[in-house]
């Protein structure tokens, strides 16, 4: 810390400290840009690292996760944030009108793989977790019953009665599928649509569209659910209203239809796997119980998270990781372990099971949406950086060139990750944001 201060350079490198918002592991760039005139192939401006602190340029590294990187993970929120809302009330190239289309909120939910440990209230009142009178005992011996009042962190939630009877395999496979689920429910909610109303699904197309914006949410369990916004559209998407025969209620009918009815198979294994029967749809609307933008608030609080948040790990588990020894919960342990062992059955290898045993088997993006559904996140940050080049020609770093006579020539290089100690100390205080804890993990 004290040699950073010290360094004749300091105020550059704070400077870079600033611009990167304060991100908890920032990228380390070595490199250049030059700016040609296309049509005499002058020189206008060159750009080097070189006269940077440590001739590194620092940029943050625009995480999505909460648990690396808040500062990063907070630009993700707000900007998924930003994409949701835009496809419920407008903006961002989306027209207001688009709030008059009908729009669902639909979770859609993993079946069971076990009685796990649940907080239960009703009226503001917690009940006990699984009572049983006569409770069946196990095949190891545990009574299938608990009668415990869990308040919200206690960290037994979620986890299974009886850990030798859950089925773990069920679990990470149930995760390791549900892109595949997720894909068949979409095409099975616009065929269900189209022929509710007497339609092909090519038919279907002209008159009206189906978008999407979904979000990945990791259930104290361990096994994923998904949260979607389902719009209805005319045909040439938000900036087109639906027919009037597309409603809310046929909407409603399909997306009921379709997530009973579709279903995913791990031919190798014999096992098919279909939605759980919590459905939960609900209409989204300007004014009743469900926002707009309580809608954008959650998907974008569930686009932060991962599965850490159900106590594994905040990284890839290498071949050489002592299972045993890694400091996570025994539930977690053992659903990393059952991915460790499936994924090395050369049957099951394009599941890549091992590859996303620290996801517990999913492999999926977090949050995805249709094409027509609003924005993209790509957009956004090109909008972003538009401002922040506009803010570099106005502090002289960069000239004012005509975009389409200009040739840029960029060569960059990695050249690390990260903030010492006593960087991060001085970061914290540049920025404003909340100090890591600081451990003796090196990473
Ligand atoms: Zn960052
Ligand atoms: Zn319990
Ligand atoms: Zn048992």
């Amino acid at each position: 810390m004290i040699s950073r201060l010290h360094d004749p350079d300091y105020d550059r490198w704070a400077c870079q400290i600033k611009r990167t918002g304060g991100c908890r592991q920032p990228i380390h760039l070595r490199g250049k840009v030059e700016h040609y005139d296309q049509a005499t192939g002058h020189l206008l401006h060159r750009y080097s690292t070189s006269i940077e602190p440590n001739g590194i340029l620092r940029v943050p590294c625009k995480t999505r996760r909460a648990s690396r990187c808040p500062a990063c993970a907070e630009v993700y929120r707000a900007d998924t944030y930003q994409l949701v809302r835009a496809g419920l009330v407008g903006g961002k190239g989306v027209p207001e009108t688009v709030s008059s289309h009908p729009c669902l909120f639909v979770t859609l939910t993993a079946p069971s793989f076990g009685v796990v440990h649940a907080r239960r209230e009703k009226n503001g009142k917690v009940l006990p977790c699984h009572p049983r009178r006569d409770a069946q005992t196990c095949p190891h011996g545990r009574a299938m019953s608990c009668t415990d009042h869990h308040s919200a962190d206690d960290p037994q939630l979620g986890e299974p009665l009886c850990p030798e009877c859950y089925d773990y395999d069920g679990s990470v496979l149930f995760n390791a599928i549900s892109p595949e689920l997720w894909r068949r429910f979409t095409l099975a909610l616009r065929r269900r649509f189209a022929r509710l109303n007497g339609l092909t699904v090519k038919a279907l197309r002209e008159h009206a569209g189906i978008a999407f914006a979904k979000v990945a949410e990791y259930q104290r369990r361990g096994v994923v659910h998904f949260h979607a916004v389902i719009r209805l559209d005319g045909p040439d998407g938000p900036n087109s209203p639906p027919p009037p025969w597309a409603t809310t209620e046929a909407l409603t009918d399909a997306v009921d239809h379709a997530a009973t009815a579709v279903t995913a198979q791990i031919k190798t294994l014999e096992r098919t796997f279909r939605w759980g029967t919590q459905l939960d749809i609900r209409c989204i609307t300007m004014d009743g119980d469900l926002t707009e933008q309580a809608v954008a608030g959650y998907v974008a609080k569930y686009a932060t998270k991962a599965a850490e948040c159900t106590g594994t790990l905040d990284r890839r588990i290498q071949p050489l990781d002592n299972l045993d020894a890694l400091p996570i919960r025994d539930h977690a342990r053992r659903l990393i372990g059952a991915c460790m062992r499936l994924g090395s059955q050369p049957s099951l290898a394009e599941l890549r099971l091992t590859h996303w045993a620290h996801m517990l088997g999913f492999r999926g993006h977090f949050s995805t949406k249709s094409r027509r559904y609003s924005t993209t996140l790509g957009e956004l940050r090109a909008a972003r950086e538009e401002h922040m080049r506009t803010e570099d020609f106005s502090t002289g770093r960069l000239p004012l060139f005509k975009e389409d006579t200009v040739l840029v020539v960029a060569h960059w290089q990695y050249a690390g990750q990260g903030l010492s100690i006593g960087e991060q100390f001085l970061a914290a205080a540049l920025t404003g944001v909340r100090l890591p804890t600081i451990s003796g993990d090196p990473r």
